[in-house]
């Protein structure tokens, strides 16, 4: 008996001829315009790569499947698409580096505390895929030159930290690193509370626990008049 392979497809599209061969690869090379447009415009930042959206697609059919729900429903025929349109957004953080977000500095002389409160997150807890969210405070003591970045470059920072699957920890941790990247500064604090849908939709169930962590860093570490400073700052 003789095998021969089954003819290569991809996505469910159909064996095609050269000329769609063509336009697919058209419309991708569209798509992946299209996507890089989208992490631009929520990092700033021009992304080194792009998703494989038709394996994100894939993926979620799979999973529609796998829970007895019809793909081709009408209602959900779109979503697997649409996630991975979606996943752009939610996940854009993984194609840049943070400290790219703190490129532009500037030589202030500016050797006070510098902070920013309440900066809001919403990022995708790595062991369960639900969201958590919340917001975080960072601050920082600049260097002996004085140097510092834009205050929306600080939103941004935690908001490109955020947006990845990643755990709460590691995300305080990353920012901190970024500013010390950066800026090289003499201090760096970062504290970041969150509620975690993980705990509220499934598992324990306890909605609107706040779960605290923080990274403390520097002067901010070492000299407790600069920590007390830090510490009066951050509860307004
Ligand atoms: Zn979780």
């Amino acid at each position: 008996m003789s095998v021969h392979p089954l003819p290569h497809t991809t996505n469910g599209v159909e064996p095609h001829l050269d000329d769609d061969v063509e336009v697919l690869a058209a419309d991708r090379a569209e798509n992946v315009a299209a996507s890089q447009r989208r992490v631009r415009h929520i990092t700033g930042i021009e992304p080194s790569r792009t998703f494989d959206h038709q394996k994100i697609a894939q993926a979620v059919r799979l999973l529609f499947e796998a829970i007895g729900e019809d793909p081709d429903r009408p209602g959900i025929a779109d979503t697997p698409a649409r996630v991975a349109r979606e996943y752009d957004e939610i996940f854009a953080g993984l194609l840049v580096d943070p400290a790219d977000v703190l490129s532009v500095t500037f030589d202030e002389a500016y050797d006070e505390i510098v902070m920013m409160r309440d900066i809001e997150f919403h990022s995708m807890c790595e062991h369960h895929l639900v969201p958590f969210t919340g917001h975080a405070h960072v601050a920082y003591l600049p260097n002996a030159n004085g140097q510092v970045t834009g205050l929306s470059k600080l939103a941004r920072l935690v908001d490109v930290c955020a947006k990845r699957p990643g755990l709460q920890e590691r995300m305080t941790a990353m920012i901190a690193d970024a500013l010390e990247r950066a800026l090289e500064p003499r201090g760096v604090m970062v504290v970041v509370e969150a509620r975690h849908f993980c705990m509220e939709m499934r598992g324990i169930r306890k909605p609107g626990a706040q779960t605290v962590t923080s990274t403390v860093r520097g002067k901010f570490r070492d000299d407790p008049k600069t920590r007390a400073e830090a510490m009066m700052l951050l509860k307004g």
